[in-house]
């Protein structure tokens, strides 16, 4: 039997055969102009896929009390990004090679490891790489483990650590599958994933597995993106909840101004931890920057978020654009303009800035394709606005004309003060 290649658990009865370790994570949409991730995440809509393979290492093994972690829980229906949360499964057949990467990670000796104090000496936990250190450098860490394809790895766990954090897993060992039978006969299991970073992977369970020490106090945007969505996949988001203070303190990191993957990864840690300030803001750029309906990247944030934020978005470009015709019509029918000149040359003015900018016909509807909010102000902010003089009136003492000034005879006068960013939505209306 292939011996696992990262021990989280010595007398662990679990082991997590984590396939495909070098898939994408989310990817970039087309309308985002830069932060294309110079390396490979695991995407977000994969299944867990298990097999029912037996471990053949049983003495390695404990019996699994089976009567306390009889219950089966109803699993909630997952929604957003999530396709096939615990999809029925294929076995999956693991690498009949043993990888490279097994060796380089992998506990030395079986024996050895056996006779050595618990937590201790955990050998893979010893030899871990950088990766497993406070993660200081974005993109280092995760080079070591990819650099060399390895999408391979055998996880040891614990069982008991697994279903009281994590109702998942909890299913997975308990419920009609074939791995809780598997489980239930002989005391251990398989229990294959795929498409997980390692690196995520083995920091969520060690917060499952109460390792604290062995957990990294600063990650980079990217890992903690990846580990929240773990922990919201397995549905064990208080293993993580007590880190939220310090990995969020950690990323020092100003959220970004512009629209890109990063816009996105904050939304998500913001939406999973609760942060109502960086969700207002990272919402707020997102709807004024989107020149397009917003997906999720494939991030598990609500839905109600997704339709949110687009309703916002549309609602705010839709209502500007209808202030632009109204004030058209409005001109032409003279209840704006302090007179019939004024009304005329604002009306003409206003009918060329708009049909300069495609706002005019044909007038531009939802979902507002190629047109974001912060772009459509920005226009309006640049329309021209026509000067011209009136006469002099009868009464100037110099009978000189002078430029035309009234309440409407400028676009800044007429259409008032316009923000580029749309007013952030607030954390707490959608988790009502
Ligand atoms: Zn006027």
């Amino acid at each position: 039997m292939n011996p696992p290649s990262h021990v989280i658990n010595l007398d662990g009865e679990v082991i997590i055969v984590l396939l495909n370790a070098d898939s994408l994570f989310t990817e970039p949409s087309e309308d985002m102009i830069t932060h294309r991730f110079p390396h490979n995440l695991p995407e977000l809509n994969d299944t867990i896929q298990n097999t029912a393979k037996d471990m053949k290492r049983p003495e390695d093994y404990i019996e699994t009390p089976k009567t306390i972690f009889g219950g089966k829980r109803k699993g909630k229906k997952k929604k957003g990004g999530y396709k096939n949360v615990r999809a029925p499964l294929e076995p999956i057949s693991p690498p009949t090679e043993e990888p490279a990467i097994a060796e380089e990670y992998a506990i030395a000796e079986a024996p050895a490891i056996a006779e050595a104090p618990a937590i201790a000496e955990e050998p893979a936990i010893a030899e871990e790489p950088p990766a497993e250190e406070p993660i200081e450098q974005p993109f280092e860490t995760n080079l070591v483990f990819e650099s060399a394809n390895r999408g391979y790895f055998r996880i040891q766990v614990s069982a008991k650590h697994l279903m009281l954090a994590s109702s998942v897993f909890r299913k997975i060992l308990t419920g009609s599958w074939k791995e809780s039978i598997t489980f239930l006969e002989k005391g251990s299991v398989e229990i294959t994933a795929e498409s997980w970073d390692i690196e995520a992977l083995l920091i969520l369970l060690r917060a499952i597995h109460g390792q604290q020490y062995q957990i990294p106090r600063k990650l980079t945007l990217e890992m903690l993106a990846k580990v929240t969505v773990l922990a919201d996949y397995y549905e064990c988001k208080e293993a993580v909840y007590i880190w939220t203070t310090t990995w969020i303190d950690a990323l020092g990191e100003e959220l970004p101004k512009t629209y890109c993957r990063d816009l996105f990864l904050w939304l998500w840690i913001s939406w999973f931890f609760q942060l109502p300030a960086q969700f207002k803001d990272s919402t707020s750029t997102i709807m004024s920057l989107s020149n397009d309906w917003i997906s999720n990247l494939g991030l598990p944030v609500s839905d109600k978020v997704t339709e949110a934020m687009n309703n916002c978005r549309e609602e705010a470009i839709d209502n500007l654009i209808r202030r632009l015709h109204q004030t058209r019509r409005d001109l032409l029918d003279g209840s704006r303009g302090c007179g019939f000149e004024c009304s005329s040359i604002m009306y003409g003015a206003l009918t060329k800035e708009m049909q300069l900018n495609n706002l005019l016909s044909p007038r531009p509807t939802p979902p507002f394709p190629s047109l974001s909010y912060k772009c459509l102000v920005q226009k309006v902010l640049s329309f021209k606005s026509p000067q011209w003089y009136s006469r002099p009136s009868s009464y100037s003492s110099y009978g000189s004309s002078h430029h035309h000034i009234c309440l409407h005879s400028s676009f800044p006068f007429l259409f008032g003060t316009l923000n580029e960013f749309i007013r952030g939505l607030d954390l707490h209306n959608l988790n009502g």
